[in-house]
């Protein structure tokens, strides 16, 4: 008898089909995360429920700087006090946080949602590179920071904005080398995010 398909009520099965599709669930967290749900008090199971509509219905994308957001433009985008001479480059909206965590960067951002990626067919036509150059159009900006990941894919698109952005007269920056290579900029400590913004360079084009 094959256990996790007779053995298992079809809810129950569908719920850890469903988890299992998320990123970083393996099989035994879907089942363990089913199981954990199924004895939770119905109010919570349904704060839960609630929660996961409430983000499809109510969170976009800011039309400035295409960060997640319940209002558009965001509240980044509408801050006074925020230099807006300056725009943070940024694969993830995730990157954001991490920046904004290290208390190092006041100026505005700008998500890329992916960064170029031949290997999985992503171009730059894929990205909010569009977006990015009206900015420039309308905008005050004087510094562009190129904050996408220290790998291949991160670096890639960095080269090729530079190409994109230098004709149009506005500096283009990078963070400084010492991000671990590879690595996300979400998964790097507030220290190093805070020198690599410091110790930025010009970005020869
Ligand atoms: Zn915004």
């Amino acid at each position: 008898m094959n256990e996790t398909t007779s053995a298992t009520a079809a809810p129950l099965a569908r719920l850890i089909d469903e988890f299992h599709r998320l990123p970083g669930i393996g099989p035994k967290s879907a089942q363990r995360l089913a199981y954990y749900l199924l004895r939770m008090p119905p109010a919570d199971a349904q704060a839960l429920a609630a929660a996961i509509l409430e983000v499809k219905e109510r969170v976009t994308l800011c039309s400035i700087c295409q960060n997640v957001t319940e209002v558009d433009p965001c509240r980044v985008c509408t801050d006074e006090r925020r230099d807006r001479a300056t725009i943070c480059v940024v694969e993830e909206p995730l990157d954001i946080l991490a920046l904004e965590r290290s208390h190092s960067y006041q100026g505005l951002y700008h998500v890329l949602h992916g960064a170029i990626s031949p290997m999985d067919g992503i171009g730059p036509e894929d990205l909010k590179m569009t977006e990015l150059l009206q900015r420039l159009r309308s905008d005050e900006v004087r510094e562009i920071i190129l904050a996408t990941n220290p790998n291949l894919e991160g670096e890639a698109t960095a080269m090729y904005l530079t190409r994109l952005l230098k004709p149009l007269g506005v500096k283009v920056t990078r963070l400084a080398r010492g991000l671990p290579v590879g690595g996300d900029l979400e998964y790097a400590d507030d220290v190093t995010l805070a020198r690599a913004l410091e110790g930025r360079q010009e970005m020869q084009g």
